[in-house]
């Protein structure tokens, strides 16, 4: 049995050791959802990964859809006819998916819709480290937070609970140490799916007309009113200190953090724990704040709890000292960590730490090392042969916008492609507007999932607007940066529910580019021409430099047997050193003056044996 059934087939009581989002998807098959849609992305994709291996065996629909919006349709509409439904993506996921949410938010439910959110304070893999608390506010939605893989599994649980009780979309936020700390976790039983409520006609429940939105905020509020009254309260819990000048409250990591560093030094305080962070539990807050009369407020990113804490207070004529974010006790910037914590509690509390080791001193240092792409990775071999063609055509200071995805390491040396790196799909609408400021031919790179994902109407506007753009889609037949997935290029042939594979090409020549050329980058020598020759097309040319991903080709060679070796021949290398500077694959290096293979590393793509790579030919298949 595999891992992830394992997981589906634990029985009531049993305990597994989770992955905070492995406990969200197990909490999600208890609360007996019928659908979850996603679009993958870091912190958030193995909610996926575990849903997209056990959704036949689990009953429920389960897709890898477009874009983040388009999975928010669809749980919504799922939910709309009564079933339990789930959305989850990564934290920039939400601002493609709150076109809808925002509108969500006013129709409501029927059945239990949760939206999960995964945040990335320090931007492990992300552009930004954006506080999606906020989308709560925005969208006066209410928002749940667990600290625990056990808690994101009940609390998802109580989540879809009270979307169908309050008819309310739900959003669910982690942040990567929450989504990714492994814990122990109780499971209890699989949940039933919901019935189909039939649908009421003439009531216009969930159309957003203007009409219909002013009645549908009205309820709104009061949905969010009766939550605060009834539900915000049962999710705190207080461990209570024997000290009763100090306490603290927090939520999410941050309690974590907190609650390591009062118990590994020694102090005593009452600390509160915040679940539900929208709407906030102000009775509970308002009578842990009488009875201390210093506060210290422990929370990652912006200061969304003490804000509001700051104004209930003075709204309640509450007469507290606060240390937070505001009066410069804790960080915005970046995730925490003990030290971070430890450092603001020490000093809101007077209290010398500097004897104390930091929790980084005492791990060994981690290399720093610049990220690379795999060893027969086709990218390296693209922006290899666009970096020829721009010099051979004397553009070579070209601007250059990429797009989200492991293609954006190509900014690295020594291919330098990446002047412009903003959001998904951003890259060619960068180069079309790049070019009506400089008046000079611009390159683009995406991905072939962030071109189905957000690429598409860039391409119209360049199209529309004739922009003097080269556009190469790096079809590498997944989502490849974020654990593998399929995309609407390259659906799993196994899955049932799959229309089939979307063609680039045919969408390319559909909004009416003249110029696209599907090429193979491993063939420098057939790319270069291509991209040589789009060069000189008025207007936008499409190249799609399709080559599956180097560790799924690996797979399947090793599967079928294949072996090729590639090796330098020493008489032949004259230790120019061209393949390790201009090709840079990491299974090539120089030693003794001649270039050698790391047999370990090699893919065995074979493009170092091009005579572009090396004019000497030297290095040959043994
Ligand atoms: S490019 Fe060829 S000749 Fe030059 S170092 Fe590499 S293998 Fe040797
Ligand atoms: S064949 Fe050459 S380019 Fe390909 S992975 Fe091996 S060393 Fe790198």
């Amino acid at each position: 049995m595999s891992y992830y059934d394992e997981i589906l087939e634990a029985k009531d009581g049993q305990v597994l050791f989770l992955l905070g989002n492995e406990a969200i998807a197990r909490g999600a098959i208890e609360s007996g959802i019928s659908t979850a849609a996603t679009y993958p992305g870091t912190p958030s994709s193995e909610v996926g990964d575990l849903l997209y291996a056990v959704y036949r065996k689990a009953g429920i629909h389960f897709e890898y859809s477009v874009n983040e919006k388009v999975a928010l349709e669809v749980a919504f509409a799922s939910a709309s006819l009564g079933l339990r439904s789930m959305v989850f993506m990564k934290h920039v996921g939400m601002n493609v998916a709150a076109d809808a949410m925002l509108s969500i938010a006013y129709t409501g439910t029927r059945g239990g819709l949760v939206i999960m959110t995964a945040d990335d304070p320090s931007m492990h893999s992300s552009q930004n480290e954006q506080d999606n608390r906020h989308y709560a506010d925005l969208g006066h939605l209410p928002m749940i937070e667990p600290t625990t893989p056990q808690e994101a599994k009940d609390f998802l649980q109580r989540a879809f609970d009270i979307s169908e009780r309050y008819r309310v979309p739900v959003i669910f936020r982690t942040t990567t140490m929450i989504s990714h700390e492994r814990g122990l976790v109780e499971v209890s039983h699989v949940g039933k799916p919901r019935e189909i409520v039939p649908f009421e006609s003439g009531k216009a429940e969930f159309n957003s007309l203007p009409q219909y939105a002013m009645r549908n905020k009205k309820l709104l509020e009061e949905k969010i009113s009766k939550i605060k009254d009834v539900e915000s309260d049962r999710f705190v819990s207080i461990e209570r200190g024997k000290e009763d000048e100090w306490g603290a409250i927090a939520s999410g990591v941050g309690y974590a953090y907190l609650h390591d560093v009062i118990s590994k030094h020694g102090m005593d305080i009452s600390m509160m724990k915040i679940g539900m962070t929208n709407p906030l539990p102000e009775r509970s807050i308002i009578k842990f704040i009488s009875e201390h009369p210093r506060i210290i407020i422990v929370e990652e990113l912006d200061s969304y709890l003490e804000e509001k804490i700051r104004a209930l207070c003075q709204l309640k004529g509450i007469d507290v000292e606060i240390y937070g974010k505001m009066n410069s006790y804790f960080p915005y910037d970046y995730e925490f960590n003990m030290d971070v914590v430890r450092s603001g509690v020490m000093k809101a509390m007077q209290k010398d730490d500097t004897h104390m080791l930091s929790i980084r001193e005492e791990s060994p240092l981690l290399a720093a090392r610049t990220p690379v792409l795999c060893p027969g990775c086709p990218h390296r071999a693209s922006f290899f042969t666009v970096k020829k063609a721009l010099k051979l055509a004397g553009m070579s200071d070209a601007k250059i916008s990429s797009d989200i995805g492991c293609y954006s390491l190509g900014v690295y040396e020594p291919f330098d492609m990446g002047d412009y790196m903003i959001s998904m799909g951003s890259s060619i609408g960068v180069a079309s507007g790049l070019q009506n400021a400089l008046s000079e031919r611009s390159v683009s790179f995406i991905g072939d999932s962030t071109f189905f994902h957000a690429g598409i109407p860039g391409l119209i506007n360049a199209k529309l607007n004739n922009a003097q753009t080269t556009l190469i889609i790096l079809d590498n037949r997944i989502t490849a940066m974020t654990g593998q997935q399929p995309n609407p290029g390259s659906r799993d042939p196994q899955d049932l529910n799959a229309a089939g594979n979307i063609s680039i090409e045919n969408i390319a020549r559909g909004i009416g580019i003249d110029f696209v050329k599907t090429v193979d980058p491993y063939n420098i020598g057939e790319m270069l021409h291509a991209v040589t020759e789009s060069f000189k097309v008025d207007g936008p040319a499409v190249i799609i430099s399709s080559r599956e991903c180097a560790i799924l080709r690996d797979a399947k060679e090793k599967k079928a047997g294949r072996h090729v070796v590639y090796a330098v021949n020493v008489e032949k290398c004259t230790g120019c050193e061209k393949c390790v500077e201009d090709f840079a694959c990491p299974a090539i290096s120089m030693s003794g003056g001649k270039a050698t293979i790391d047999p370990d590393q090699c893919d065995e793509c074979g493009v170092c044996a091009e005579r572009y790579v090396c004019p000497f030919q030297a290095i040959e298949v043994v």
